[in-house]
């Protein structure tokens, strides 16, 4: 139930199909092309797209602007400290803005960084510093059900380290809750896992705090030992075991902008403090601001508390699993149990007809909008060219934004894709331009369909 009310509202509005059709072609059949005016339910991504509460915005106005030692900054240190537990922070403009600093500072040429899994832009700060990035997920993680299938497998870290050297690795990194792996919760007896395997390797343990909140709603769901526990309570301890964070105040900070690198306060962190201090400074801005305005400080400081209580985090899970529910119950084979921030689709699974070079992932991305306005993202063979991952469409929910009617809205379009695709109206697509960064191609790429289009189906 959501534990919140509309005070202030933004217009939607669903088109026609032509116009839907017109602007599917406009757009060259990439939903990064569309105007966010002609979409009705954006499940996009969840990053930055939140709604903030009167709280934030009333804090914003007591944004102090200074250069240096703002009053805002002070604001969101104490915010930092209470939530998550760490006295010294960099402020930086968002997520891969603080890894910059922190990976930077951290990570040499010929090094090898293990990660549960490396969201997207930590992967690519790590191998722009010259490293190798290396995924660690348990073994099947998805395929049985678990409670954590975010965790780590300490195992591979110290095979890693058996073949490289300890020497070779200067941190173990921990992304939770684990994004690219469909979302999924790391347990707190992971973390202290990993946190023993890097005092074995005498590397540093960096958390990805990302969706601190949400992982914390999971584990004292999951885990037997947090029980009865307070979302907060749980969040601090499983972050207590780090000696430093990368954050995006996109995520679980309630903003639409910011992020930060927190470091222990302890004299074995002093250096890479400083290092990282004076990356701050050169590539985001000076010490008390990086990249923020002061108002937007103050407007994270309070995100940060109310992301760990428990009526919002309660409302927020609960929303992305009633949506896996009303796809599931309706044949969309989607990954179970769902994450924190978002249901993820089998596209190959849900339309076996298109074949795998004609990328049914996006394919489904394009009927969703064609049929329902709903904009999602393909995570799959057009997104990540020449790897084997599966054909997966993902819709993130954006926090506090949605009701239940919305989420109605979305089953009732993949009925609607469902009809056409057993009526053999959907074609697979074909790429007729792409960037020539193959990484980057799903953000700018055109496509157009295959084969001609019928509509049949009723608006
Ligand atoms: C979003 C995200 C980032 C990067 O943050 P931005 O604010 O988008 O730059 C890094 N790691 C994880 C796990 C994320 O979800």
């Amino acid at each position: 139930m959501r534990a919140y009310k509309s005070k202030m509202v933004t217009p939607i509005r669903l088109p026609d199909r032509e116009e839907r059709e017109a602007n599917l072609e406009r757009a060259g059949y990439n939903v990064f092309n569309l105007d966010s005016e002609g979409v009705f339910v954006d499940l996009l991504t969840d990053s930055g797209t939140g709604t903030m509460s009167e709280s934030q915005w009333a804090a914003m106005l007591s944004g102090d602007e200074a250069y240096a030692g703002s009053r805002s900054f002070d604001r969101l240190e104490e915010a930092v400290s209470d939530v998550m537990g760490f006295e010294r922070i960099i402020p930086a403009h968002q997520g891969r803005g603080a890894e910059n600093v922190l990976y930077g500072a951290l990570v040499e040429d010929g090094d090898y960084v293990p990660n549960n899994t490396h969201f997207d832009t930590t992967r690519a700060h790590i191998a722009n510093n010259g490293a190798k990035p290396v995924d660690c997920p348990c073994e099947g993680a998805l395929d049985d059900d678990r409670p954590f299938a975010g965790d780590l497998d300490v195992e591979a870290v110290r095979r890693l380290a058996d073949e490289v050297g300890a020497e070779k690795i200067p941190a173990v990194l921990l992304t939770i809750t684990n994004n690219s792996l469909a979302g999924q919760p790391v347990s707190v007896e992971n973390v202290r896992a990993a946190r023993e395997v890097a005092d074995e390797l005498d590397a540093a343990f960096v958390i990805d705090a990302c969706r601190f909140a949400e992982n914390a709603y999971f584990v004292r769901e999951r885990e037997a030992e947090f029980e009865g526990e307070s979302v907060s309570a749980v969040a601090r301890e499983q972050l207590s075991y780090a000696d430093a964070l990368v954050m995006s105040g996109k995520k679980d900070g309630l903003v639409n902008v910011g992020g930060f690198v927190a470091i222990r306060d302890d004299e074995k962190f002093d250096d890479l403090y400083a290092d990282a201090r004076e990356r701050g400074i050169l590539y985001e801005g000076f010490t008390t601001y990086g990249g923020m305005a002061g108002r937007d400080l103050e407007a994270m400081a309070v995100g940060l508390r109310e992301a760990v209580a428990e009526s919002y985090v309660a409302d927020r899970v609960g929303q992305v699993q009633r949506l896996g529910d009303l796809l599931a119950d309706r044949g969309v084979p989607v990954e179970r149990p769902t994450g924190g921030h978002a249901v993820y689709v089998n596209a190959a699974e849900f339309l076996p007809e298109i074949p795998d070079d004609e990328f049914p992932g996006q394919a489904l991305v394009c009927e969703l909008y064609r049929e329902g306005a709903v904009r999602g993202v393909e995570l799959g063979s057009f997104a990540f060219p020449d790897t084997d991952r599966p054909e997966l469409v993902r819709l993130s929910l954006p926090r506090r934004t949605y009701g239940a009617d919305h989420l109605d809205h979305v089953a009732e379009t993949f009925e609607k894709v469902a009809e056409r695709r057993d009526a053999g109206e959907i074609s697979g697509l074909e790429i007729v331009a792409e960037p020539e960064m193959a990484e980057l191609r799903h953000f700018s790429a055109e496509l157009r369909p295959v084969r001609a289009q019928e509509t049949t189906t009723a608006d």
